[in-house]
């Protein structure tokens, strides 16, 4: 801009050069020409002052009637003496008021369109200056359109230049309005021109003439700038209408850099110390930590609050790299404008609350309180989510783990000890996992870790076994170390069904898993009889107690040496009307939970008395063993129950024997050991199942004397190829020797199973070698039967 500028003054000079040199020619030389060349320095003066204004960001614009000085000015005195008169009038009007820069610019640009004007009239000849009305008319109009054109050609460039807006746009805006500015300043011209032609006493009528018309359209500038200024305050402020904070910021630094053509213009926000700061192209500053600005010059600052000034959100500040002040509607409009601003930061402020809330909610939908595991909604949108953009790369499976005897820990040490075990085994899953992987906890003690992307089905296996391999350290309680054992269960995903059929199906194998006495099991369609998880829901369980659909089935226990049968072990089965026979292991959780525990131990006990009953009214006087549950043992009338059904089934104590799970519940509460010992007491027997997987101790045999010892499943299976698992039979046996307990081995599958636990000793056994569990009249029959025509033997 500066460069345009020198370019205009060395333009002007030069025509300034020429119009002295003419000058000389024709110098003014009676007092009369000295007063016309006084009076046109002085017009051109007032012109320069008498002006509309307008800034465009630090630069100010004027709008003069010089050029219709210069007009009036060619009409009565020579070209040279007006050139030089504008320039020295502009000069004298402007140069206390503006900036060097500005003076320069004033006096090159009139100079310049004085000297074009000047130009035309000598081109006009001897037609000028006109005398005829009609001739002043049309060759001023001539002339003055000259003058006009040229004055927008010199100024527009200049103050597009400085605005930044492009030059045919600067020339278009108030096109109408400039035009009118023109008409207006051309018949002041003529009416001057003809008053001075007529009678030039006439003239005193002029200035109240053009005030009066310079005030009427500088009216319609100001009227129509701020219609303009209001329209822009009401799109700026709409556009602060939105929720995002980001948004809202950035779109309030630029609209009001444009708004108040700032240089640059900084929000800074109280809470957090944020500041954006840029100019109306765009942010050039988002953060905490602004660098100082590179606008230096005035900065003005307004404070963001409400209209009740409750609120004080921070501050808006405008940086202009000049002198500027801002008119009255401008200051207004700035209020105004820091007034919406401070309204839209404090909703989008607000906005943002709603929003992170709703995300905390969303969180909690999703998420388990306890351990800040996926819940099983969260499991279920995910896994049907992943099942249904069903990814070419891998396989998806799910591993259920159930933890054993939870309900213990419970009871026993208080639900804030089982939260505990919750979130430490939470936490061992989630480091066990994988980061594809997403554990959840379903319920209780249940948890899932859906497994994603697995390159193969048989890899699902090895993840379930380091998942449960991560409980496998016991939990420190607040320095009470505790196990906890988990069963597993893994199934892949179906082509059908999605995952509600996944979970039923991880869910099937962990109960497979639990019967077959694994750690863990994978989904095998064969042994799926039907969806049972549901059975447990409902009303089922009351009226299958009320229905009698729990019986029994008996598994002989056995002399290993001669195949005698010595005992009988009730196991319970569900015969359910639709799903048909039900397994106890997926059933026993749900009776337990249920409060139907007492009815429905009591009513396997009088079958299994029942039954022990006709063994011996046939000739067989076997014990019939019974399975209790731990939690029949937290149960102080449970012994009372117990010989109440024996008195009246009329059996000896001793022909009943309890079997006990080994638990924690065994081995911590007071009520239990009085439990058993009046038990104990009374003359029945007792057993430990499933001797050497539990809590088992030494100093618990020697709290609670049992009579017998059941081997677990596990270790007979086992035997023959892990020392370890013959190294704990053959220790049991041991221990059943020196302390005079009864061995029962379980699960004897094989001949050289039971040939070789014969051989370390042990006298009994049961298992699939010998009967699978049967009716009550079904083994009577085999015992009639016999086996090598002993009755009595299998
Ligand atoms: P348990 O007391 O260890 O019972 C032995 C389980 O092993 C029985 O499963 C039996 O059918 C199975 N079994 C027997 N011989 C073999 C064999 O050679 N190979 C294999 N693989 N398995 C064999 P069942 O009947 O499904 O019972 C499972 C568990 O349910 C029982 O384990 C017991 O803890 C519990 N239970 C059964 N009936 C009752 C009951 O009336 N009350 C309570 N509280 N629990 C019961
Ligand atoms: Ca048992
Ligand atoms: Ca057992």
């Amino acid at each position: 801009m500066r460069g345009l500028v020198y370019t205009l003054v060395l333009g002007a000079a030069t025509i300034a050069l020429v119009a002295f040199l003419a000058a000389r020619q024709q110098p003014p030389d009676s007092v009369r020409d000295l007063v016309t060349v006084a009076t046109l320095v002085v017009t051109v003066a007032l012109a320069t002052v008498i002006k509309t204004r307008l800034r465009i960001r630090s630069t100010t614009f004027y709008f003069a009637w010089v050029e219709t000085a210069i007009v009036i000015g060619l009409a009565v005195a020579p070209p040279s003496w007006v050139v030089l008169a504008t320039g020295l009038g502009v000069a004298c009007g402007s140069i206390t008021r503006l900036a060097p820069i500005k003076v320069a610019f004033a006096i090159a640009k009139h100079t310049l369109v004085a000297g074009g004007t000047a130009a035309t009239t000598l081109l006009l000849g001897t037609a000028w200056p006109p005398r005829e009305p009609i001739g002043i008319v049309m060759l001023l109009g001539f002339v003055y359109l000259v003058a006009a054109v040229l004055d927008d050609v010199l100024a527009i460039p200049v103050i597009a230049l400085a605005s930044r807006t492009p030059i045919l746009r600067q020339f278009r805006n108030d096109l109408d309005l400039r035009i009118a500015g023109f008409g207006v300043r051309f018949l002041v011209a003529v009416a001057t021109v003809l008053i001075l032609r007529i009678d030039p006493r006439l003239l005193p009528a002029v200035p109240p003439l053009v005030l009066s018309l310079h005030l009427a359209y500088s009216s319609r500038i100001r009227t129509r700038t701020e219609q303009q200024a209001w329209q822009r305050l009401a799109r700026a402020t709409d556009a602060l209408n939105v929720v995002d904070l980001d948004q809202v910021l950035t779109t309030a630094v630029t609209e009001a850099a444009e708004l108040f053509s700032a240089d640059e213009v900084e929000v800074e926000l109280r809470e957090g110390g944020r500041v954006v700061r840029g100019s109306a192209p765009g942010i050039a500053y988002d953060g905490t930590a602004p660098p100082s600005s590179e606008v230096d010059g005035r900065i003005m600052p307004v404070a963001l609050e409400g209209h009740d000034r409750a609120d004080d959100l921070g501050v808006l500040r405008l940086r202009f790299a000049g002198p500027v002040e801002l008119s009255e509607r401008e200051q207004y409009t700035l209020r105004t404008f820091a007034s919406a601003l401070c309204t839209a930061v404090r909703n989008a402020q607000a906005y943002a609350e709603l929003a992170r809330i709703a995300d905390a909610h969303a969180y909690a939908a999703t998420h388990d309180a306890l351990t800040d595991l996926s819940n099983r909604r969260h499991l279920l949108d995910e896994g049907t989510a992943h099942l249904t953009t069903r990814h070419a790369d891998g396989v998806t499976a799910l591993v259920l783990i159930d933890l054993n005897h939870f309900k213990e820990v419970n009871d026993t040490l208080g639900h804030g000890a089982g939260d505990q075990v919750l979130i430490q085994v939470a936490e061992r899953l989630r480091g066990a996992a994988r980061p594809d992987d997403l554990v959840a906890r379903l319920g209780g003690d249940e948890f899932a870790v859906l497994l994603r992307a697995l390159p193969a089905p048989a890899v699902a296996a090895h993840r379930a076994e380091a998942l449960l391999t991560a409980l496998h350290d016991p939990l420190d309680l607040d320095g009470m170390r505790i196990s906890v054992e988990a069963s597993g269960g893994i199934a892949v995903a179906p082509a059908t069904g999605g995952m509600a059929e996944l979970l039923r199906r991880a869910d099937v194998a962990m109960y497979q898993a639990k019967r077959a006495g694994q750690r863990i099991a994978t989904y095998a369609a064969a042994r799926d009889t039907a969806d049972l998880g549901r059975l447990t829901l409902g009303g089922e369980l009351p009226r299958a107690v009320a229905d009698h659909e729990f019986t029994v089935n008996f598994q002989p226990i056995v002399d290993l040496a001669s195949g005698e049968v010595t005992g009988a072990e009730a196991l319970a089965r569900w015969h359910h009307p639709t799903h048909g026979l039900i397994d106890p292991l997926r059933f026993l959780e749900a009776v337990e939970r249920s409060g139907l525990l007492p009815a429905f131990a009591e009513a396997i006990l009088d079958q299994a008395l029942i039954a022990a009953g006709t063994w011996r009214d046939a000739g067989f006087d076997l014990p019939v063993s019974v399975n209790v549950s731990p939690r029949s043992l937290l149960d102080a009338r449970f012994p009372g129950a117990v010989l109440a059904r024996l008195r009246a089934h009329d059996l000896p104590p001793d022909r009943l024997v309890l079997e006990l799970t080994e638990t924690l519940t065994l081995s911590q509460l007071d009520v239990v050991d009085r439990v058993l010992s009046r038990l104990r007491d009374s003359g029945v027997r007792l057993a430990l199942d499933d001797f050497g997987t539990g809590y088992s101790s030494l100093s618990l045999l020697s709290r609670i004397p049992v009579h017998e010892l059941k081997i677990d499943r596990s270790f007979v299976t086992a035997m023959e190829t892990a020392p370890e698992a013959a190294a704990v039979i053959r220790s049991t046996l041991d221990l059943g020797r020196s302390l005079d307990l009864t061995v029962v081995a379980e699960g004897v599958e094989s001949e050289p199973q039971r040939r070789a636990l014969w051989e370390l000793g042990c006298a009994a056994g049961q298992g699939h070698l010998f009967a699978r569990p049967l009716p009550a009249g079904a083994l009577l029959a085999a015992l009639q039967r016999g086996a090598g025509g002993r009755p009595g033997a299998l």
